[in-house]
């Protein structure tokens, strides 16, 4: 199958991915959308603000339109943590090219292999993303890395899912390093361990001016295993660009 029908594109502020597709318009995309919804089930770290959506402004009954207030903190629910996070002067979600939210992506799915492990403390190590491109292929230029830890399955039971998972030092070191990637998407609520002090990944990723995006909802099945099921149609039907 050619590399090219395996193209994903990545969409925000909704974080959407696409496949089998040149151009996010064309009628061949399927999208699946990665988000989770903001409501009173959203996870938030312990101690920030969680959602609300307490107040109407106005209603349909006195004013002939709906409108309403919400509140919440930043870094809860599907969002992105901007290299400013930990970077100060670096760029704001507003100041990234918006070019660079606009990707291919790829997909390394660790899930079954941190069931497996039974590891409290699982992390992604640089010799998962090397054995990625022993299968795949090298990482393309300008891409985004998506980690899959499986964890999506808890949302929205903050004691299950406010988890260890991580990208440690030397991982989060090799994925700047490659000078690829625009940013790293994790299917948990943080690229650093919850009780990890400092926030290596974090410091590391957005000093490189990459972006990092948090809590993605991962429990729809994603192209990277849809690419077999699918290859047959995608040879047939797609015209690869
Ligand atoms: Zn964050």
């Amino acid at each position: 199958m050619p590399r090219n029908a395996h193209k994903i594109i990545l969409l925000f502020t909704s974080i959407l991915f696409a496949w089998a597709c040149g151009r996010p318009e064309s009628k061949k995309c399927t999208y699946i959308d990665l988000s989770w919804p903001f409501d009173n089930d959203t996870v938030y770290w312990p101690g920030l603000p969680s959602f609300t959506f307490p107040e109407v402004l106005d209603t349909y009954a006195q004013d002939g339109f709906s409108m309403f207030t919400y509140s919440a903190a930043e870094h809860g629910g599907t969002h992105i943590d901007a290299p400013v996070h930990f970077n100060p002067g670096a760029w704001t979600v507003a100041e990234i090219p918006f070019e660079r939210l606009i990707s291919t992506a790829a997909l390394v799915d660790l899930s079954d292999e941190v069931a497996a492990s039974g590891d409290p403390n699982f992390y992604v190590t640089p010799e998962h993303l090397e054995n990625w491109e022993k299968v795949n292929g090298p990482f393309e230029n300008g891409s985004v890395l998506l980690i899959k830890f499986g964890w999506s399955k808890y949302w929205p039971n903050k004691t299950n899912y406010l988890g260890l998972k991580s990208i440690p030092k030397e991982t989060a070191e090799w994925i700047v390093n490659q000078n690829k990637f625009y940013g790293v998407g994790v299917d948990t609520a943080s690229v650093d361990a919850g009780n990890a002090n400092p926030l290596v990944a974090h410091q590391i990723l957005l000093k490189g001016y990459l972006y990092n995006m948090e809590m993605i909802n991962m429990n729809e099945e994603l192209p990277g295993t849809l690419r077999k099921k699918y290859s047959n149609h995608y040879q047939k039907n797609i015209n690869v660009q």
